[in-house]
C-alpha cells in the first residue's frame, strides 16, 4: 500500500514563519512609542511589554551578576605576594 502524506514536505520545511517564531529568542527588541508596543526585530512578533520587561531585568540581572565576578576576580588579592 502506498502511503502518501500530504504537506508532509511542507510540514518539515525549515525556515516556516512559524518555525523563525518559535526558535527566535526575541532579544532585539524594538520599541514602538507609537501605540506603546514592543516588537521583536528579529521575527517581527508583537511582545507583551510586561514579557519584555521580564526579560530584560532578567538579562540585566545576569549582566550584574557577571560584572561583581569580574570585579571579584580583578579585586581579589593575588597569592604569594
Ligand atoms: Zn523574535
Amino acid at each position: 500500500m502506498r502511503k502518501v502524506i500530504p504537506f508532509g514536505r511542507r510540514a518539515v520545511a525549515p525556515n516556516t514563519p512559524r518555525d523563525v517564531k518559535a526558535k527566535c529568542a526575541h532579544r532585539n527588541l524594538r520599541l514602538v512609542e507609537h501605540g506603546g508596543i514592543v516588537m521583536c526585530a528579529d521575527c517581527h512578533v508583537t511582545l507583551s511589554p510586561i514579557w519584555a520587561l521580564s526579560m530584560l531585568s532578567e538579562q540585566y540581572a545576569f549582566a550584574m551578576a557577571h560584572l561583581d565576578r569580574l570585579n571579584l576576580e580583578s579585586s581579589s588579592p593575588t597569592l604569594g605576594s
